[in-house]
């Protein structure tokens, strides 16, 4: 079946049915992000609650099904298939927003370091980069970028330090 000649209803029906997945999606050629965005979040679920910042380029938001505690994305507005489509200013932006993040994940989670990684690949995809802790008691390494993914627990007083420190400048 190809995907792409549904429309949006029939293949929200689809993902709400749980009859296609993400991986579905985007082998279609259709962006996951995008289309998550414009229905409702069917596809990933609402990140309001795992919401750190949000400005007129970027959302920065806690991972649902995180690699590690603190694991987050820093996700586009605006749609780029991947890493080599965006334009220099975005790529500036995004990599200083990303080392921001990086110390406040750093300070708030106690972590030893932090890792990011960008990955986008398959026919379509929505260009994002993505931060994961590595913790003390963890080997150095890039095992540390396939680490078993876990389920989201909300933690309030990390999640509104995070939030108060990205509000403040530079
Ligand atoms: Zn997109």
């Amino acid at each position: 079946m190809n995907l792409k000649e549904l429309s949006n209803e029939e293949l929200k029906k689809l993902v709400l049915n749980k009859k296609v997945e993400v991986k579905d999606i985007v082998d279609s050629g259709i962006c996951p992000t995008c289309f998550d965005r414009e229905n409702d979040h069917v596809l990933y679920g609402d990140t309001k609650d795992k919401m750190i910042y949000e400005d007129d380029y970027f959302e920065c938001f806690l991972v649902g099904n995180p690699r590690a505690e603190g694991h987050t994305a820093i996700s586009t507005k605006k749609h780029f298939k991947d890493m080599t489509e965006i334009d220099n200013e975005t790529c500036t932006k995004i990599y200083l927003l990303a080392k921001k993040l990086m110390i406040i994940l750093k300070e708030t989670y106690k972590s030893e370091s932090v890792y990011l990684c960008t990955m986008c690949d398959g026919p379509m995809n929505h260009f994002h980069v993505q931060l994961i802790p590595r913790y003390s008691f963890e080997n150095r390494g890039s095992k540390n970028f396939v680490k078993p993914r876990s389920e989201y627990k909300e933690d309030k007083e990390k999640l509104e330090e995070l939030r108060r420190k990205m509000s403040l400048g530079e």
